[in-house]
């Protein structure tokens, strides 16, 4: 990029940006289940909330449903990252299917931490976006135990039968202010809250946020590339904004790019949500150069090197085939 670069004009690239652990794991698996069972591998909602990953993966033979209904008896289905609740499980087990569970461990950690409060009878006020699939998923481990908390403002509603007996938990992909602003309201509630035994909050999507809040002080806009359902991606996008970024936009592909929005802009700053592959931040980077903002500086804020395992029966397949 750069061949129309202005000099003066430079982009912020957030670092940790990108692909986390669990989409890594959650792509890979429907990859290397196409290249080992062939396709077509079903694959229940979105694998990762990303535009490009499914129709790259669809392209190759995937399926996305939107149910496990919509897969034939017996087939070949992927949970998605986000996770899913026992009775998805009871789904398809009724249908004799073959499961490959792509739920990241660290969403499969907060569902054991809600069965195990549930069980010891707490009431536990899970702080999360009604309707995303990990709220879904998680709720529906102990859904008489468990109640959404949206935002802040939803505080003042919630009812719980022993105030003496209440935990929070969360998604994975919220905003970490947001999140300390709803629990400190619902700790004024009930002073005897629980905090849950590790953070819920994921190291990735702490670290995206960490970085942009570096970064976004002082750009004259952040471009943030998501896609319009990848909750941390849209975080981003309010955490630019609540730092100090003059403006800041999410989109797709590059394509999105508006030029008024950096016309004049002399720091933009470019970061990517945890379902977001590199390639579309580099395509970002391109056209930046093309608008004439060709420098480049690396913001980095930590270094991550977290990696999960496949899961396990699509490991076991691969390792018997050799
Ligand atoms: Fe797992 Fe966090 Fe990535 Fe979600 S954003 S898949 S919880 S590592």
């Amino acid at each position: 990029p750069g061949a129309l670069a202005q000099p003066g004009r430079r982009i912020l690239l957030a670092a940790p940006r990108g692909y986390c652990a669990g989409v890594d794991r959650a792509v890979d698996a429907v990859e290397k289940a196409l290249a080992h069972y062939g396709a077509p591998i079903y694959v229940r909602k979105e694998i990762v909330h990303n535009k490009f990953v499914v129709e790259t993966l669809t392209e190759r033979g995937a399926i996305f449903v939107d149910e496990t209904d919509e897969v034939p008896v017996g087939a070949r289905v992927v949970f998605s990252a986000h996770g899913v609740s026992p009775a998805v499980h009871a789904q398809a087990a009724a249908r004799d299917l073959s499961t490959i569970d792509a739920t990241c461990p660290l969403v499969t950690k907060v569902h054991k931490e809600a069965v195990r409060f549930a069980g010891e009878d707490f009431d536990i006020l899970l702080i999360g976006h009604d309707g995303h699939e990990e709220v879904e998923g998680t709720q529906g481990e102990a859904p008489e135990h468990i109640q959404v908390v949206n935002s802040p403002d939803e505080v003042d509603r919630v009812v719980v039968r022993d105030p003496e007996k209440v935990i929070w938990l969360s998604q994975t992909t919220l905003s970490v202010d947001e999140t300390m602003e709803t629990v400190r309201r619902l700790r004024e509630r009930f002073p005897a809250l629980q905090d849950p035994p590790s953070d819920d909050i994921c190291y990735a999507t702490q670290n995206r946020q960490v970085a942009v809040k570096r970064l976004a002080p002082g750009t004259d806009v952040v471009i943030v590339v998501g896609s319009a359902n990848s909750s941390n991606s849209v975080r981003l996008v309010e955490v630019a904004l609540e730092s100090g970024a003059g403006a800041a936009y999410r989109v797709d592909t590059a394509a999105e790019i508006d030029p008024a929005w950096v016309d004049g802009a002399m720091t933009v700053g470019v970061t990517s949500g945890a379902s977001v592959p590199e390639i579309l931040v580099r395509d970002v980077i391109t056209r930046l150069g093309e608008l004439g903002i060709g420098e480049v500086e690396e913001v980095r804020t930590a270094t991550e090197d977290i990696m999960f395992s496949l899961p396990k029966n699509l490991r076991a397949d691969l390792k018997r085939a050799g």
